[in-house]
């Protein structure tokens, strides 16, 4: 056994470990939950001002004492430009810095960790702006158990599969730096046996893989869940999931149904980010949770300003209670959340939020072909060097903006983006690469669009936002 696999097996074990109370705090009455909220948040912010000379100057004034969620909103926001330019006096272990995970990300694909207990997984977000997040031991467990707690509660309350490996499908992210990945390769075994599809592959191929592999749960991308439901009901996918996780993109009202159809009610939403993991995991009864005993979620409008549950959110401020070797105390993140009123039939105390219904615009359709924007981000999220980009679509592939920091190979960039796209399926594909000093901005400077999809007059469903058809529209039952 090598190395890294002895040290893999340990931590599977921590994970497996962590699993009956990670499932019980998603039974805690509310007022426990913001008990413990409370006492996670001071510890953190404790933590942060012992050991990070960055928050030591920027929290000096903060009476710990008295810190709770009510005063929380008083502590300035952390953005991710402030996150990546401060990062090495924000990591609370000095022997950490960003070059250093930098250079650890680049060995991904082999499996290690970096002294022997941390985690790096870079994130693009919304914004394009790439971010790199490390995580500590036990945390990256919490960070992989916040998303899968509530399906293994379904495994471990099932002596069928008690009795016999259980097999979860990932059809999701391609590349080790990517959290959903480097989760899945480091806990597979922990309860559940991991089997990865990467999104890039054709279709076809999935479903041949996933018939083989007769997964009891799965987790996809919305946009990938799509298209299987629509193999599922053509008859060509034969596989009866007990529960299905779609996380990463908006979960739309006609990719859940097609789901249903597809498989019964049983599709699961996730919010899944890179700073928190499962930030929202959905119940049985269609209602989506916020991890209230792992994170403070405080939605806000543009200016800032919280919104009220009902209201929509332009953005969030994030505070990560289990991972205090990267504090992000009020962090910003510029997901779209709104926060329900009122109580789920199935009884948590933590509060829903909506799926979220704005339009799955990302895709782009090459004459009935859907490509995800995973096959551009995977290649451009891993250069070191490029740290924005935006991605046009044009007829035949895509015209390719990025802001580098450091020299990058932009033909070797091209010539595997247009080999990706070819596995996709499209003929002949053309890319163009350039360098800019800035990426233009629609709303804001918050608001980059990082995939613009062909203008509206291509694409039928996209004249009209407010209800959207299906975007995956090649032929089918
Ligand atoms: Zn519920």
């Amino acid at each position: 056994m090598s190395d890294y696999e002895a040290l893999r097996q340990r931590h599977v074990a921590r994970a497996v470990a962590f699993t009956p109370r990670l499932i019980e705090q998603l039974d805690w009455p509310a007022e426990r939950l913001a008990a413990h909220r409370q006492e996670r948040l001071r510890q953190l912010v404790r933590t942060a001002t012992e050991r990070s000379p960055w928050y030591r100057r920027r929290l000096a004034d903060v009476d710990i004492g008295r810190l709770d969620e009510t005063t929380l909103p008083e502590l300035p926001v952390l953005t991710k430009t402030e996150l990546m330019e401060h990062f090495d006096d924000i990591v609370t272990d000095r022997r950490l810095s960003l070059a250093q995970l930098e250079q650890h990300l680049s060995t991904a694909e082999t499996g290690s960790y970096l002294f022997g207990r941390y985690t790096a997984i870079t994130s693009g977000g919304s914004t394009g702006q790439r971010g790199v997040l490390v995580y500590d031991w036990d945390s990256w467990a919490v960070h992989w158990l916040s998303v899968f707690r509530g399906v293994l509660r379904v495994k471990l309350a099932d002596p069928a599969l008690a009795r016999r490996p259980t097999v979860l499908a990932s059809v999701a992210a391609a590349h080790f730096s990517h959290g959903t990945a480097a989760t899945a390769r480091t806990f597979s075994g922990a309860h559940l046996t991991g089997i990865r599809f990467p999104v890039t592959l054709p279709t076809g191929d999935i479903v041949t893989g996933l018939n083989r592999a007769r997964p009891d749960f799965m987790l996809a991308y919305p946009s990938v869940l799509y298209a299987l439901a629509r193999e599922a009901l053509a008859g060509r996918l034969h596989i009866a999931p007990r529960r299905i996780l779609a996380g990463a993109e908006p979960l739309l009202p006609e990719i859940r149904a097609a789901a249903e159809r597809a498989w019964g009610g049983k599709v699961i939403n996730v919010w899944g980010t890179s700073e928190a993991g499962g930030t929202a995991v959905g119940c049985d009864q269609g209602g989506t949770h916020i991890s209230e005993d792992q994170v403070i979620i405080e939605p806000a409008d543009l200016s800032g300003r919280p919104v009220v549950p009902g209201e929509r959110s332009a953005k969030v401020y994030l505070t990560n209670l289990y991972n205090p070797v990267l504090g992000l105390i009020r962090y910003e993140i510029t997901d779209e959340v709104t926060v329900l009123p009122g109580s789920c039939p199935c009884g948590s105390a933590h509060r829903r939020i909506a799926d979220v219904q704005g339009r799955l615009d990302d895709v782009f359709v090459y004459r009935g072909i859907p490509v995800h924007p995973y096959l551009f981000r995977s290649e451009l999220g891993r250069e070191a060097g490029v740290i924005e980009y935006q991605v046009r679509q044009t007829p035949a592939g895509a015209a390719i903006a990025v802001r580098c920091t450091a020299p990058v190979s932009l033909d070797g960039l091209r010539d595997r983006i247009t080999a990706a796209l070819a596995r996709s399926g499209l003929e002949r594909p053309q890319v163009t690469i350039e360098t800019v000093d800035r990426l233009e901005r629609a709303g804001g400077p918050a608001k980059l669009k990082r995939f613009i999809p062909l203008a509206a007059n291509s694409e039928p469903s996209r004249q009209a936002p407010a209800a959207p058809e299906p975007i995956l529209i090649s032929a089918g039952p």
